[in-house]
């Protein structure tokens, strides 16, 4: 076992979310000239890189926010500044009574779900176990290894809702869904990672009650959500109160390499965070907030999301889904109704081999997606939908989206045509 304690061997060893990340990487440096519809990486997009580069110049231009930058431990809540200009734009945008105390940056939401997870579930002072309810699997793989200890989450099942054209949409199954003792918290993103879902306005208050009535807090993770990077291509109410923790994350909005997440919640709840925060990282990064100051100072913010951002997803998502239907035509799929975030996710009802096995004929034909099965965190029950489905990331030019998906629809081709 290398030395190492339970956790380290859990940590460092074979999880999914590594090894998926390593095949990733490993396929893409032995053939660079690979479809990359892998990742979850934004699009570039240069209008964007510019606008950051000018604001950049801005906080290097003044003395004082170039110290602050470069010189200054933060607290680890965040700097005072930054978080209220979160609070106003939350107010003002959104109409949530939040102020200063209802935040808190971390370096990356990646490392805002270790803590908050890790605060809610896992093992209790009076020895009970508590989970992570996640209410509608397929849910972001990213999760799945977070836990300090094994086996955090618990992931229900979805009902299937079927659409005209070739489509789908997942629905939370109430019915199904039982909040037990053992949950710590119930969580979702939204929109949704693996599937582009965006969970109903309806879905989420049945969801609120439900947490609340357990005493337990809904967390939403709004990497893709409003009011920013906003790709989101359908109508919904961004939703937060004092017994919800919303999640944003500067990634998507093309600065990942800021490593910034900001996490909105009750006064008790962000005072907790940050204490696990200074223990975690001392303090975050200073480089997402001096940028999104000057984001928000201006409002340029919003109009990046609402004017650049969403717009350029949608046409992506358009595009894409205009080469699925020229290069799927009758074969027997279906592609869950695109509403937000940059995958699509694609369903072969009865297809002869598992997603695995598509995936590794894929990655032969110089195209790498994810394999669906990996996104049923806490789910372990044997269901054959899971084994049917695949992830593509449409981020990349039009051109290399088409090119991929028609490769796909070869080899789904060809895989149903074996049977
Ligand atoms: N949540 C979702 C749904 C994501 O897709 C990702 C990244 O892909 C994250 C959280 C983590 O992002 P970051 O740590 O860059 O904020």
């Amino acid at each position: 076992n290398n030395g190492l304690s339970r956790l380290g061997q859990k940590m460092a060893g074979d999880s999914g979310i590594v090894n998926l990340m390593d095949d990733l990487g490993q396929a893409l440096a032995l053939r660079p000239d690979m479809i990359f519809m892998g990742g979850g990486n934004p699009s570039r997009i240069t209008e964007l890189e510019d606008i950051f580069a000018e604001k950049l110049q801005a906080v290097l231009a003044d003395e004082r926010e170039r110290h602050k930058l470069f010189g200054i431990y933060q607290s680890p809540q965040g700097e005072l500044e930054f978080l209220e200009a979160v609070a106003k734009l939350l107010n003002e945008e959104l109409s949530w009574p939040v102020s200063a105390k209802n935040i808190a940056v971390s370096n990356g939401s990646q490392s805002a779900f270790f803590n908050l997870f890790n605060m809610f579930a896992g093992r209790q002072n009076d020895g009970s176990y508590k989970k992570i309810q996640l209410p509608l699997a397929p849910e972001y793989l990213g999760y799945a290894d977070v836990g300090v200890e094994d086996d955090l989450f618990v992931a229900a099942k979805p009902r299937i809702e079927e659409l005209d054209d070739h489509l789908f949409k997942y629905r939370v199954d109430f019915e199904e869904l039982n909040i037990g003792e053992d949950i710590g918290a119930i969580c979702v993103s939204r929109p949704t990672n693996p599937t582009g879902n965006v969970l109903t306005d309806g879905e989420i208050a049945k969801l609120d009650q439900l947490a609340r009535s357990k005493g337990i807090p809904l967390i939403i993770d709004g990497a893709y959500g409003i009011p920013f990077p906003n790709m989101i291509f359908s109508e919904a109410r961004p939703h937060w109160n004092d017994n919800t923790i919303v999640v944003f994350s500067f990634s998507k909005l093309g600065l990942p390499g800021a490593r910034t997440g900001i996490v909105v919640a009750s006064e008790e709840v962000i005072q907790a965070f940050t204490n696990t925060n200074t223990i975690v990282s001392l303090a975050s990064g200073t480089l997402g907030p001096s940028i999104g100051k000057q984001l928000f100072a201006d409002g340029s913010i919003l109009r990046i999301s609402n004017d650049i951002i969403r717009p350029y997803y949608q046409q992506a998502a358009e595009s894409a889904c205009e080469a699925v239907k020229q290069s799927f035509g009758e074969l027997p799929y279906r592609l869950h109704k695109p509403e937000g975030a940059m995958f699509f996710w694609l369903w072969f009802k009865g297809l002869p081999i598992s997603s695995e096995e598509l995936y590794q004929r894929l990655k032969q034909r110089g195209v790498l997606v994810v394999a669906g099965h990996h996104f049923f965190v806490g789910l372990d029950e044997d269901w054959a939908h899971k084994d049917e489905c695949l992830r593509v990331t449409y981020s990349q030019s039009p051109e290399v989206v088409a090119k991929g998906i028609d490769i796909i629809a070869q080899e789904v081709r060809k895989a149903y045509q074996e049977a």
